[in-house]
Order: structure tokens, then C-alpha cells, then sequence
């Protein structure tokens, strides 16, 4: 897609691991920046031999000063899970917050373009339903939920007003439920545990009565669309996820039957203010991107079962971490080259 330099913050995540690969695969360069909050040191292992590669460790919560040329910032950075989101409140509003700003600011010096990844989440327990891109969203700003989506959704508003003040090329995308290999077997998510969960012989825990929804995408889809809105010069925000939407039960027992598992389901509490429904209204992504998902359910599932199956136990997370200190500086260890 003819990109040179690409800075991936979150780079070392689920998502972002998958950029990264996509991109030096397509010929670029990739600055990835992460501080390893929520992403396995072990996802961007194999990445890190391959030329073109540099991994800085940091906070995007500290100003992020790279040198040389960038023509695209992409924001990936924040725990993503309900489980790591609620672990972490306050980091995920800061890196939502300071965090973006500080790649805004990265990518107007550098004269980059600056794509945000947003969420569906900035939808809320949605009162639309499939939701489009109009639709304004049911958010409780203080409820069990509100660090990640009022986190999103000021980032949305700062991007734009960034982009208004200093004419800087700006798109974002809301991004659904996605699902694929590198998913974190304790990130806490319905697809990771219910994979986990069939392959280990253990119950799958389906939260309430399994009826609420989901579409879950599959990592190699929303790359691309990542990618083609990238290229674009579109500000969206524009929807990126699956068409399908299926029952969170019938999900379990879809992975279920593509693992091979006899593991009964085990009904659960369910979260409070855990979205009903959810499903994207793709409509913009089609006329604008040219683009919509093409991997079934049933291929994304078979090839992330057979990921899962190569683990022997579950990688091992940085739990935690400290507060973000705003007075202390964080070293940036720089590994597979300067920048
Ligand atoms: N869920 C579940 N069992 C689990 C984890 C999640 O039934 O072990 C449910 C969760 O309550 C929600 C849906 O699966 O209704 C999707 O949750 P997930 O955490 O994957 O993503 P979310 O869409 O909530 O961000």
C-alpha cells in the first residue's frame, strides 16, 4: 500500500502484531511502541529478527520522540478486554487521552497520517441496532465500562479537533469484536476463554443466559480494513467488524464442535451493563473502503483452535504495572535498532 515508515502504538498487541506483520510483509518499516500493559512479550517474538523491525519499549503517556521520517501513526494502544480495562481504569483513560494526543503530535511534526483505533464500544448498550455510524451510542460515563468507552470516545473527539485545528489527515475506525490467533487465553474475552476452556476439557462459562449477541471479525479481516483505511484519505469514523451475529451460546458451541470438545456449558453471572446486542452496519466500510469481511466464522475459529492447540500454558502476562506516574520519566529501551 506504499507506506515507508509506520509507527504502531499498541504494536505488540493482539491486533497489533498483526499490523505489523501485514505491514513489513507489504514493505515498510515498522516503529512498533508498546509498554507491554496488557501484551505478551512472547506476540512480537518473532517479529523482532525481521529487518525493518524496532521495538520501543514506552508509554504513550510520556511524549513519544522518534526521529526520522514517519508517514503514517497508527493507535493501537489500550487494553482492550472488559477484563484488563476494569484492571487498569485509570491507564486506559490516560492512554486514551494523553496518550492519542501525544501521537497526534508525533504525527503532525512528522507530517504522517494518523488513524485512531476506536470501538464499537463508543456505542455503548446500543438502543440502534445493527449500529451505523450516526448512531450517537447509550453510554453510562460512570458505569463498569466507562474508562474504555469514554476513553475511545475522547479520543474521537480529540482526533477531530486535532484534525480541525491543524489540518492534520485523520481517520478512525470502530472496531468490533475480533478474534484470532495471538489472543491472550487469560485476556478474560468470550472467544480465548471458550477456546481455552473446550481444548482443556473445562466447563465454557456463558455469561446470563447466553442470549446477548456479538460479531466477531476475524484479526486477518480488520487488518485489512485497518490497512485500506489507512491508505484512504477518509476520516470516517467507519465500522469495521463481522456481518454475522450469532448468540454468545451458540458461539460457545461452535467453538466447541471446531475444537472436538465434549466440555459441558456452565451458566454464569453475567456482567453488569454488558452490552444486548451488537453488530455493525457496514454499509460505509463497502462504499468507502471497497472492503467486508471474507473469512467465515468456521475458517477464523479452525485456524484459531490450532493456534491455541500449539500452547502448553497460558503465556505469561505483566500484570498490573505501576500507576502512570506523570512526574516520572520512562526510560524507552529500544531493542532491533534505533530510531
Ligand atoms: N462472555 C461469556 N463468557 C466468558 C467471557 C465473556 O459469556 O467467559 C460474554 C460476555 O458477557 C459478553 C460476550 O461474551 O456478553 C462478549 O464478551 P467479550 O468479553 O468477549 O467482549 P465484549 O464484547 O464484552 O467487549
Amino acid at each position: 500500500m506504499g507506506f515507508e515508515r509506520v509507527v504502531v502504538a499498541g504494536g505488540a498487541g493482539f491486533i497489533g502484531t498483526h499490523l505489523c506483520r501485514r505491514l513489513l510483509d507489504d514493505g515498510a518499516q515498522v516503529v512498533c511502541v508498546d509498554n507491554f500493559a496488557t501484551a505478551p512479550r512472547s506476540g512480537i517474538r518473532s517479529l523482532l529478527t525481521r529487518a525493518g523491525f524496532t521495538l520501543v519499549e514506552g508509554d504513550i503517556c510520556r511524549p513519544v520522540d522518534l526521529d526520522g521520517p514517519v508517514d503514517l501513526v497508527v493507535n493501537l494502544a489500550s487494553p482492550a478486554s472488559p477484563h484488563d480495562y476494569a484492571r487498569l481504569p485509570v491507564e486506559t483513560l490516560l492512554t486514551g487521552s494523553l496518550g492519542t494526543h501525544h501521537l497526534l503530535n508525533l504525527a503532525q511534526r512528522t507530517s504522517a497520517r494518523f488513524v485512531l483505533a476506536s470501538t464499537s464500544e463508543v456505542y455503548g448498550d446500543p438502543l440502534e441496532h445493527p449500529q451505523r455510524e450516526s448512531y450517537r451510542g447509550n453510554v453510562n460515563p460512570v458505569g463498569p465500562r466507562s474508562m474504555y468507552d469514554e476513553a475511545k470516545r475522547f479520543a474521537e473527539a480529540l482526533t477531530v479537533a486535532f484534525a480541525g485545528r491543524t489540518g492534520l489527515s485523520v481517520g478512525i475506525a470502530r472496531l468490533f469484536n475480533c478474534y484470532g490467533p495471538g489472543l491472550r487465553p487469560d485476556d478474560g474475552r468470550a472467544v480465548p476463554t471458550f477456546i481455552w476452556q473446550a481444548l482443556h476439557g473445562q466447563p465454557l462459562t456463558v455469561a446470563g443466559d447466553g442470549s446477548q449477541t456479538r460479531s466477531v471479525c476475524y484479526v486477518d479481516d480488520i487488518v485489512d480494513g485497518l490497512i485500506r483505511l489507512s491508505a484512504s484519505s477518509h476520516r470516517g469514523p467507519v465500522n469495521l467488524g463481522a456481518t454475522e451475529e450469532i448468540t454468545i451460546e451458540e458461539l460457545a458451541r461452535r467453538i466447541r464442535s471446531v475444537a472436538g470438545s465434549a466440555a459441558p456449558i456452565r451458566y454464569v453471572p453475567r456482567p453488569a451493563e454488558d452490552p444486548s446486542v451488537r453488530r455493525p452496519d457496514l454499509d460505509l466500510a463497502r462504499s468507502l473502503l471497497g472492503w467486508e469481511p471474507v473469512t467465515t466464522l468456521e475458517e477464523g475459529l479452525a485456524r484459531t483452535v490450532d493456534w491455541f492447540r500449539a500452547l502448553a500454558e497460558p503465556p505469561a502476562v505483566a500484570v498490573g504495572g505501576p500507576e502512570v506516574d506523570l512526574r516520572r520519566t520512562q526510560p524507552g529501551e529500544v531493542v532491533g535498532g534505533t530510531v
